[in-house]
């Protein structure tokens, strides 16, 4: 299985990456968090992706595309991939394009998740990550068993910086003029299927598994 997942900050692209990824029994690929990791080791590329992530834009694509490409030319990705947040720009979607025809594993399906405005909004700004493994809760609607402390591995949960309102706004701008045209793109390619993400966590779960068993 080789799926890309498309949506709004917030939408859910996350939650649903881990859940189909070991459905499908492939690496679950996020551009934000190899970016935030890198950050967080203090790497030369963390230092260059924070000021962009701090202000809620784009890494440039000149170092985004080269990231994603050296992570799915590891061994692991060619047994499949469910990549989340990536690509977020037309270039960066024609460069995947052309990496996957080089490596003879073209997409199978990209899933576009979509949610109104205020429904994103409501998920963003209340959103909890794990500084140590990134797992991702929400303090209404999935709130870990012990507040502030992650199920999975202990950690440590914080609100990320760009999680604020101020920053959450510019983030879905961004959205609209960047990557909405993605839309478009694979949907004129013939890989699209949409979901309603304004469902529970399970039900848009379900909702993704059957409908890419019909493709
Ligand atoms: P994205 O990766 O698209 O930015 P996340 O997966 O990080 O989105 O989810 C954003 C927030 O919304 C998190 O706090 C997450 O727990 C919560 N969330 C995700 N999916 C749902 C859902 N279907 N219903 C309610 N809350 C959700
Ligand atoms: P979200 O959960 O809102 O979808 P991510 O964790 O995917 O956010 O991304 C956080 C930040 O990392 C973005 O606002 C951006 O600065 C940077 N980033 C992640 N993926 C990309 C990408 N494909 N291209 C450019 N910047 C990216
Ligand atoms: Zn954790």
């Amino acid at each position: 299985m080789r799926m890309v997942l498309l949506g709004p900050p917030g939408v859910g692209k996350g939650t649903q990456a881990v859940k189909l990824a070991g459905y499908y029994g492939v690496p679950h690929i996020s551009s934000g968090d190899m970016f935030r990791e890198a950050l967080a080791k203090g790497t030369p590329l963390g230092l260059e992706a924070k000021k962009y992530m701090e202000a809620g834009t784009l890494v440039p694509d000149s170092v985004t595309i080269g990231l994603v490409k050296e992570r799915l030319e590891l061994p692991d990705a060619s047994r499949g991939f469910v990549l989340d947040g990536f690509p977020r720009t037309l270039r960066q979607a024609e460069a995947l394009d052309e990496l996957l025809a080089q490596l003879k594993m073209p997409l199978d399906v990209v899933v576009s998740i979509e949610a109104g405005r205020d429904v994103v909004v409501e998920r963003l700004v209340a959103r909890r990550t794990c500084r140590q493994c990134g797992a991702v809760y929400h303090l209404k609607f999935n709130p870990p068993a012990i507040s502030g402390v992650c199920d999975r591995c202990g950690g440590e949960l914080y609100q990320r910086a760009d999680d604020a309102e101020e920053t959450v706004r510019r983030r879905l701008e961004v959205y609209s003029k960047e990557t909405e045209p993605l839309i478009e793109y694979y949907r004129s390619r013939g890989l699209l299927i949409s979901v309603n993400g304004e469902q529970d966590i399970e039900d848009v779960f379900e909702a993704i598994k059957a409908r890419v068993a019909q493709v």
